[in-house]
């Protein structure tokens, strides 16, 4: 199916991916229009794994190799520079392109068999909270798609870290799993010379995973008394918080740490939307580590 141009939704260890052939504009044009995708936010080229480097990247600085072997594998996006065989669909018009390589049985197994290098985009529609389950895909391009392969839910959750790797050190341009301090950079952002985060990724600007319903963070551990007040107000509220819902408040997700927050976070919005709550309530977590990634798509769900 990706050969022949079709689309091919598949699950990573992060979120489902909407995959096209990397090479084939027209089908990388689909999936633009599958998802109602603005044209200038480039798409992530998956790889069977690091060897396929040279087939999209024109210049492998040492600071990749050493990222691509110590994260590959997993949930890190490399920008680096492109050959000019990448279609400008597929990059966005940009000279540079992002790779990674999965860490995921099925997504490996797919980029193996298809010996392409497939681009793929998440597999919502544009401004929907990210898909990490079969029937997340299904609902939001149930039409558009030509396979969905179903994989169960996926293990992280949150998008991959991109990180731009054409110079001497990382610099972060989307947070994820993968944090800052694995990168050996300080948590706080604060790089000295250079390397300070200056570059944009195009797709930060736009909103999203903005679901059908309002979205308010509460304080650590003041979820359920942030949600009983809502309450008062005559709202249907929903809770996603370390503890259990109160009476009156709809129970959408307990988590008992960042990492199953992270993993729980899109279906929990969309939970939320099927349980036709006017709010839902999500604890915040400390923005250390994997909790940089999850407030950064919690502040984007409550609307920036
Ligand atoms: P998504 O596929 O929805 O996870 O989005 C992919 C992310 O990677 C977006 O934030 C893009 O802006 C970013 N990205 C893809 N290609 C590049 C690139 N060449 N330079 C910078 N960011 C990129
Ligand atoms: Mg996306």
């Amino acid at each position: 199916m990706l050969r022949a141009g079709g689309l091919v939704a598949f699950p990573t260890e992060t979120v489902y991916g909407l995959g096209v052939d990397a090479f084939d504009p027209a089908a990388v044009a689909r999936a633009f229009a599958a998802k109602g995708r603005p044209a200038d936010n480039p798409l992530i080229v998956h790889l069977a794994d690091a060897g396929e480097l040279p087939r999209v990247v024109a210049s492998i600085t040492p600071l990749a190799r050493r990222l691509a072997a110590t994260f590959w594998p997993g949930p890190l996006t490399l920008v680096l520079a492109a050959v000019d065989t990448v279609p400008p669909a597929t990059t966005g018009g940009l000279t540079t392109v992002a790779v990674r390589v999965p860490d995921h049985p099925v997504a490996a197994a797919l980029l193996t068999l298809a010996d392409l290098p497939v681009a793929a985009p998440s597999a919502n529609r544009s401004g929907r909270p990210s898909p990490t389950t079969a029937e997340h895909v299904a609902a939001d391009l149930g039409t558009e798609v030509d396979v969905i392969l179903d994989g169960g839910p996926c293990p992280v959750g949150v998008e991959s870290t991109v990180v731009d790797a054409r110079g001497e050190r990382p610099v972060v341009l989307r947070e994820g799993t993968i944090t800052r301090e694995d990168l050996g950079l300080r948590a706080d952002g604060s790089e000295p010379g250079p390397a300070a985060d200056v570059a944009a990724s195009p797709g930060t600007r736009y909103r999203h995973y903005a679901p059908r319903c309002g979205v308010e963070l509460a304080p650590a551990g003041g979820g359920p008394a942030h949600a009983r007040r809502l309450v008062a107000t005559g709202a249907r509220v929903g809770l996603v918080a370390a503890d259990p819902a109160p009476a009156g408040v709809v129970p959408i997700a307990t988590v008992r740490d960042v990492p199953q927050l992270a993993q729980r976070l899109y279906a929990a919005l969309r939970d939320a939307e099927l349980a036709a709550v006017d709010v839902l309530v999500v604890e915040s977590v400390p923005e250390v580590g994997l909790g940089r990634a999850v407030m950064d798509r919690l502040r984007r769900a409550a609307g920036g």
